[in-house]
């Protein structure tokens, strides 16, 4: 195991242990002294200490407290502020702003920390983070793909976003069984997020991908009659994954703007 430490599989730890990758990784960050970043899961400091290197200050927020005693042995608070806990609970919005947020997610959180981060969009200048490469396929699908789903509607939503590149599992000690990649998020313009209830387009967008091969008459009838469809211009046949988050958007508007008896 990477210097001594026991990789613990409760909380994802796949250890970067590629140099060349390692490297790639942070030039695609490009750390400047001065940026107000924050890594997520430091672990064994594969990223944190070139990160360091190029900025004056990093943040960092950990749950394994071996870990934790480790990076507080090594590195002087002046430069790395470690933030002991869960980041799923963790309060982003106490850093400051514009953050720069990296990491090297841990698979078994990754839908829900990206999610928890959604939340501080407007206080983020980017995010540049190491997932599954399945989960990336599904951050950038398009409507009418296999991947596209909740997840691509509700980020996509928020964010613009690119898929950089694929790292196979041998880029990490233990080796994961799946390939990863690297996802770079920046939120759009406040300008461009003009849904008028976003948890309602949560709410919709669930319930229109929760039952993928259902028509939309079906999926959305609490919130859609026929006269909906038809103001809206969508097809009630249609399903789900053949809506961009433009569609979705504008079923929320109309939402607002047309209350029926059975609309929540
Ligand atoms: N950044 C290191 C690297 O690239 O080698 C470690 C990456 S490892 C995939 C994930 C890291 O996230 C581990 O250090 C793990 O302890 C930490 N972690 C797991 N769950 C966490 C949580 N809920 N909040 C904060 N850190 C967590």
């Amino acid at each position: 195991m990477p210097q001594g430490h026991i990789a613990r599989k409760r909380f994802g730890q796949n250890f970067l242990s590629d140099a060349n990758i390692i490297r790639k990784i942070v030039a695609a960050i490009a750390p400047r002294p001065g940026d107000l970043l924050v890594e997520i899961g430091p672990g064994l400091g594969a990223l944190t200490e070139p990160l360091l290197a190029a900025s004056e200050h990093l943040h960092v927020v950990e749950i394994d407290r071996d870990l934790i005693a480790r990076l507080k042995e090594k590195h002087d608070p002046a430069h790395l502020t470690i933030h002991e806990g869960d980041a799923l609970k963790f309060d982003f919005g106490t850093l400051g702003s514009p953050l720069r947020v990296v990491g090297n997610l841990p698979y078994n959180i990754s839908t829900p920390i990206l999610f928890h981060l959604a939340g501080y969009a407007d206080q983020v200048r980017d995010m540049t983070f190491m997932l599954q490469k399945e989960v990336v396929d599904r951050m950038v699908a398009e409507p009418d793909t296999e991947a596209y789903g909740r997840l691509s509607v509700m980020l996509q939503y928020r964010f613009n976003m690119a898929s950089l590149f694929d790292v196979p599992p041998g880029a990490f000690r233990p080796a994961p069984k799946v390939t990863s990649a690297i996802v770079y998020l920046q939120p759009k313009p406040a300008a461009e997020c003009v849904c008028t209830d976003e948890a309602l387009l949560g709410r919709i967008v669930t319930a229109a991908f929760g039952q993928r091969r259902k028509t939309l008459r079906n999926t959305l009838r609490e919130w859609l009659k026929e006269e909906d469809f038809v103001a809206l211009g969508i097809d009630p046949q249609a399903r789900g994954e053949t809506l961009g988050v433009a569609d979705y958007v504008r079923m929320v508007s109309h939402l607002s703007s047309h209350t029926h008896s059975g609309a929540m």
